[in-house]
C-alpha cells in the first residue's frame, strides 16, 4: 500500500471510530449529542489523523528504504570482505574457514599451489601483467573446480584447493589436471609475445586430522615439489 492509501485508511479508521463511538453514547438516556459536535465528531479526526498519519507514514517508508540501503551495503561489504579483489577468489581466511568446516564434515585433501619463478615474470614485464597471469591462473583454476570443490588465493602467487571426499589417488589426478591447466595458461605480453607460467603442486595426506595440519602437510609436499625441479606434484609423505 503507498502513502495515501495509508493516510486514507488512517483518517477513514479515525473518522469511523469516532463517529460510532459518538452513536453508541448518543443511544443512551439523556444523551442527545446535537448536529453541531457531529459535524465536529468528523472534523477533528479528519484534521488530526490526516496529517499525523501521513507523516508516520513517510517515515515507515524512509526506514523501510535505508534498511533495505543498509541490507545492500552489508551483503557488499561482506563480499569484499571475503573475496580476493585481484582474482575474484576466496581470500585466504574464507579459504580457510570454509575448508575448515568441509573438512571436518567431510575429510578429502588439501592442495597448495605455489607458481614458479613467478618474481621473474613482474621483474621482466612488469606488476601490471604479473596481475594478469594471476588472474588467468585464478580463471583456469575456476575452470578445473568441481561444484563442491573449495578454491581460494591464500597467498601473492599461492593457491589452495581443498577437495572434499578425494583420497590419494583421486587428489593426484586432480593436482596434475590442474597442473597440466596452468601450463597450458598463456597470456600475452604488451608485445603479444606470450606469457607462460608452471606451478609446483603439494598434497596432503590421509592422516591430516584437521585442516591446519593438512594445509601444513600440502605446503610440504609443495615445497619437496620446488625442491625437485618445479612443474610438478608431490604428495604427503
Ligand atoms: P618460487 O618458484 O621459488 O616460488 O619463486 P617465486 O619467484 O614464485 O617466489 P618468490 O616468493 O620469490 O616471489 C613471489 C613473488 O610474487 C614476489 C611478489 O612480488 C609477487 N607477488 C605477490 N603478490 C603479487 C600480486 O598480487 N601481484 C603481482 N604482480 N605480484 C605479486
Ligand atoms: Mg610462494
Ligand atoms: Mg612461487
Amino acid at each position: 500500500m503507498n502513502i495515501w492509501g495509508k493516510v486514507i485508511r488512517a483518517v477513514v479508521v479515525s473518522v469511523g471510530v469516532t463517529l460510532a463511538v459518538m452513536a453508541a453514547m448518543s443511544r443512551l438516556p439523556g444523551l442527545d449529542i446535537p448536529g453541531p459536535y457531529w459535524v465536529m465528531g468528523v472534523a477533528l479526526p479528519l484534521l488530526l489523523s490526516g496529517p499525523i498519519s501521513w507523516s508516520l507514514a513517510r517515515q515507515a517508508a524512509r526506514i523501510a528504504a535505508l534498511n533495505a540501503e543498509l541490507h545492500e551495503a552489508y551483503a557488499r561489504m561482506k563480499a569484499l570482505a571475503e573475496t580476493d579483489q585481484l582474482t575474484g577468489l576466496a581470500n585466504r581466511a574464507t579459504f580457510l574457514a570454509a575448508a575448515e568446516q568441509q573438512h571436518a564434515q567431510q575429510p578429502g585433501r588439501v592442495i597448495v599451489i605455489d607458481l614458479d619463478h613467478f618474481k621473474a615474470i613482474n621483474d621482466t614485464h612488469g606488476h601490471a601483467m604479473g596481475d594478469q597471469v594471476l588472474q588467468g591462473i585464478a580463471h583456469t583454476l575456476r575452470r578445473l573446480v568441481r561444484p563442491d570443490d573449495l578454491v581460494g588465493r591464500i597467498g601473492g602467487e599461492e593457491f589452495a584447493l581443498f577437495l572434499p571426499g578425494a583420497d590419494d589417488s583421486s587428489a593426484a589426478t586432480r593436482a596434475d589436471t590442474i597442473r597440466a591447466g596452468i601450463e597450458q595458461v598463456c597470456i600475452p605480453d604488451g608485445n603479444g609475445t606470450p606469457i607462460r607460467i608452471t606451478a609446483s603442486i603439494g598434497i596432503s595426506g590421509p592422516h591430516s586430522t584437521a585442516l591446519p595440519e593438512a594445509l601444513q602437510a600440502a605446503d610440504l609436499a609443495m615445497y619437496r615439489a620446488k625442491r625437485a625441479g618445479r612443474n610438478r606434484v608431490r604428495a604427503a609423505a
